[in-house]
């Protein structure tokens, strides 16, 4: 870039909003696209299982006799094949990334049993 592009480029520049916002109090949108976790719709899971055995990372845990759905976030790499592969479309990519942790934990959800709440 020659002097003068260089210049108008960094006059440019003061009569610009900044790129930068004041993070953590503003926060720009997240772009189209960005993986961020995996969220679960409860209501809709019917604990078939099929999350579990298509995660090539081992992250999910689904125990159907205690109704839960788990999932381990740090072990998750966000390749979005269980959201392909349930068949009820209750997982869902949120655009968010997981907050840290000092320690490696799962995030438990209870599916709520249709026939008890009938
Ligand atoms: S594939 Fe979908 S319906 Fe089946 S256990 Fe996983 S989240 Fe629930
Ligand atoms: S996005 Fe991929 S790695 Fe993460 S839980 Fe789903 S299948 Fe596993």
């Amino acid at each position: 870039m020659s002097e003068f592009g260089l210049g108008r480029m960094t006059f440019g520049s003061i009569f610009k909003k900044p790129e930068t916002v004041l993070y953590p109090f503003e926060k720009k949108p997240a772009p189209a696209g960005l993986k961020g976790h995996i969220v679960i719709d409860v209501n809709q899971c019917i604990l078939c299982g099929i999350c579990q055995r298509t995660c090539p990372c081992d992250a999910i845990t689904v125990d159907k006799p205690n109704r839960s759905w788990e999932i381990n976030r740090f072990q998750c790499v966000q390749c979005g094949s269980c959201i392909r592969a349930c068949p009820k479309k209750c997982l869902s990519m949120d655009p968010a990334y997981t907050s840290p942790a000092p320690h490696m934990h799962t995030d438990s959800f209870s599916v709520p049993d249709p026939k008890k709440e009938a």
